[in-house]
């Protein structure tokens, strides 16, 4: 997969480019990150790309011309065109299913706002999804572009050591993940249940499966709700 990420700060992402499984996944050659400036694309000898907006009110709006001139170049500079996200907190939430569905695209291009997010022809004119990390309003798109990149990436194939990882973590079947636990077998007190000590593999997964059940219903009902109607929803064998 290629990945295109278009910002006013790349320096804010190439640490987390550098490290752990996106470095990894990067010099396996699963995943290909391209960070791009927009400002490159102003066409103003002083590289602006934000302005005051009409009608009044506070700070500066990201003007249209460098974010489509940016896009355009970037979408032009590979093949096949890139399925587009534009990072605001008034789009559609990521979500575990959105990351799948991206992981199955060739490449995505994530244009990261700043200051007052972008003017409105930029929503109405790029042809973008709107995608937004959940309901909170952070100082730029950086960091959802990072949360959305790992999320995605991790799901490549080859990305994780065991693949399997991916497949029984929270949310992937409507469910939190059941609780884990490693060495030692005693910390302060605080004991291992003794069925993961018993070696035996179909207790060990019921226990789990229970587990996942109990803790999904007391933190997160809405996911064992929707869980359930999407059950109901699949035709009876
Ligand atoms: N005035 C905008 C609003 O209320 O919708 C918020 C602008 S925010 C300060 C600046 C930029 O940060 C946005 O253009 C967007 O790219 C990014 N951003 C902030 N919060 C976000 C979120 N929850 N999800 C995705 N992007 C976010």
């Amino acid at each position: 997969m290629r990945i295109d990420i278009l910002t006013l700060f790349p320096g804010i992402l190439r640490g987390f480019l550098d490290e752990s499984i996106m470095r990894l996944a990067r010099e396996k050659g699963i995943a290909e990150v391209h960070l791009w400036d927009i400002r490159d694309y102003s066409d103003d000898r002083h590289r602006k790309v934000d302005d005051r907006p009409y009608g009044g009110g506070p700070g500066m709006v990201m003007m249209p011309g460098p974010v489509f001139a940016a896009v355009e170049a970037v979408d032009a500079a590979a093949a096949p065109p890139a399925r587009k996200l534009l990072l605001t907190p008034q789009g559609r939430v990521f979500s575990q299913p959105l990351a799948r569905e991206l992981a199955r695209e060739p490449r995505l291009m994530l244009i990261c706002g700043r200051y007052e997010g972008f003017d409105e022809r930029i929503h109405t004119g790029l042809g973008a999804d709107e995608v937004s990390i959940g309901d909170y309003v952070l100082a730029g798109g950086e960091v959802p572009a990072m949360a959305i990149t790992e999320a995605v990436v991790r799901l490549l194939p080859g990305a994780l050591g065991d693949p399997e990882s991916a497949a029984l973590e929270s949310f992937e079947d409507g469910s939190l993940d059941y609780p884990q636990y490693t060495r030692p077998p005693v910390f302060r007190g605080m004991a291992v249940p003794d069925v993961l000590l018993c070696g035996d593999h179909a207790r060990v997964r019921q226990w789990r499966a229970e587990r996942a059940r109990e803790r999904t219903l007391a933190r997160r009902p809405d996911l064992a709700a929707a869980a359930a109607a999407a059950a109901a929803q699949q035709p009876k064998p």
